[in-house]
């Protein structure tokens, strides 16, 4: 629905050799919005995994792609926003689902609250408008009130929008936020397009022991040995990769070569 199999299809393409079908008139907002008119049920995995299958079913097809994004704080940061962005490719040939997932630290994704169009000038230059579109509604609604206005990616259809919103507003002011949806998000776009790559790159290394596709990092042990004390500390001494099909695991050591951990990681030497 959101155009994203334009960053999607090149990545498989050049990535795997695999060429990317879309179907048209399905409706993944059944199955929740950015904007939450339709609540998101389950999780984004979960989430994911359904809009895969609803493509594979309308398509006949055995493997589906789908993905999902979710905005809000930032997961490891506090006090700045941060997304989410989790893919799945299904393939029920092999039985498997194989996901990737990319933090966005910088997503272009903020609210607002103003009377007008010209208070929004700086929120606007911050978000990146009109590249980024923006979505319009009353901050107090009415009871009963479901107006809102989406994509908005032109300044006469945003104080159009401005003015009726907050006429219908209680306090007299429209909420304003940048609509998140990938094709009105080219930051958001982007981030899923080097997910897309991330994906094919799990999916081109298959399992040492049973061959199927899809063997990646699972977790990580944390333990790295204390520069100072030698103890564990809490930083991450192995990469744990595992496979999507069987029980084989392996422990890899840091892709940075890092042996040592900072002393101010350590529960010993600074507790
Ligand atoms: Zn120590
Ligand atoms: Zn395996």
């Amino acid at each position: 629905m959101h155009g994203k199999e334009v960053v999607i299809a090149a990545a498989f393409r050049d990535g795997l050799g695999l060429f990317v079908d879309t179907i048209r008139h399905i409706d993944t907002d059944a199955l929740g919005t950015f904007t939450g008119e339709v609540p998101r049920v389950g999780t984004m995995r979960e989430t994911a995994i359904a809009k895969a299958r609803l493509g594979m079913e309308a398509s006949s097809l055995p493997i589906g792609i789908a993905s999902e994004g979710s905005y809000g704080p930032h997961p490891h940061i506090p006090f700045v926003p941060g997304g989410v962005e989790l893919m799945v490719l299904v393939d029920d040939v092999l039985g498997i689902v194989v996901s990737e997932h990319l933090i966005v630290d910088a997503p272009a994704y903020d609210h607002t609250i103003a009377a007008d169009a010209q208070e929004l000038t700086p929120f606007l230059d911050r978000i990146g408008f009109p590249d980024h579109a923006v979505i319009v509604k009353p901050n107090q609604p009415e009871p009963g009130s479901h107006s809102i206005h989406k994509g908005l990616r032109s300044h006469q259809a945003l104080a159009g929008a401005m003015a009726e919103c907050s006429a219908l507003s209680r306090d007299g002011l429209a909420f304003v936020q940048t609509d998140m949806r990938a094709h009105m998000s080219p930051t958001r776009m982007e981030a899923i397009g080097r997910l897309a790559l991330r994906l094919c790159k799990r999916l081109s290394a298959s399992c040492p022991a049973c061959g199927v596709p899809g063997f990646g990092q699972v977790d990580v042990e944390t333990g790295l040995p204390c520069e100072w004390c030698g103890g564990p500390s809490l930083m991450v001494r192995y990469q744990i990769y595992g496979c999507v099909a069987c029980d084989h695991r392996e422990k890899r050591p840091r892709v940075d070569g890092r042996s040592r951990a900072d002393p101010g990681q350590c529960p010993e030497c600074n507790p």
